[in-house]
């Protein structure tokens, strides 16, 4: 399985960073490795001094596809979840003003976390899924569905104009602002829908 990550998918986000609004989704990949094993904490790489949290919303393929329209995108994914896009901010930094990839800086070990639940999508509602993140009890990030710049159906289609969708793969669908730093001993909580999906502690 792959996991494919929007970036800038969120106005008010890509302005704290100082990027453009895009015009088309902008995607990057992380590898399964990334992955946050069940239960496990969030270990600080040695090799960074500024791991941020975004909290996203994933969309879990569950239909071989390429080249889908965004009509037929609802087909394609039938539930979603809550992640965390760990980003080591300094390092990408760094890979951005080079012109580089941001592998390093978005594809280590445990920078994917991802709700062990994911909600039917008819069980939400379909205009604006709330989810909000806490950091040591206090919400740090919270948005809708509704603030995305593109939706769902927008991210699948331009997405599997370039890479086939396999099913289980993941898509994270990009951070609202209020992205910040983790320290040790930090515990972050994820919520959809009012409903606690992960709690994550930071070493
Ligand atoms: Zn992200």
């Amino acid at each position: 399985m792959k996991i494919i990550c929007i970036g800038r998918n969120y106005a008010e986000h890509a302005k704290e960073l100082g990027n453009a609004v895009p015009t088309e989704p902008v995607f990057f990949c992380k590898p399964d490795s990334a992955i946050l094993p069940k239960g496990n904490p969030f270990y600080i790489p040695d090799w960074t001094d500024d791991i941020h949290y975004e909290v996203e919303l994933v969309l879990r393929i569950d239909r071989l596809g390429k080249h889908i329209t965004e009509e037929f995108a609802p087909r394609y994914y039938g539930a979603v979840g809550l992640g965390i896009d760990f980003t080591a901010r300094d390092v990408q930094d760094e890979l951005k003003k080079k012109g580089l990839p941001w592998e390093k800086a978005k594809g280590f070990d445990g920078s994917a976390v991802i709700s062990q639940e994911f909600i039917p999508i008819e069980s939400l509602p379909n205009d604006a899924i709330a989810f909000s993140l806490h950091k040591n009890g206090e919400q740090v990030q919270s948005a809708t569905s509704a603030d995305m710049i593109f939706n769902f159906n927008q991210i699948v289609s331009h997405v599997s104009r370039y890479m086939t969708l396999k099913i289980g793969d993941l898509i994270f669908t990009g951070t609202p602002s209020g992205v910040g730093k983790v320290s040790p001993d930090d515990v972050l909580t994820g919520t959809l829908e009012g409903k606690q999906m992960f709690q994550i502690k930071v070493k």
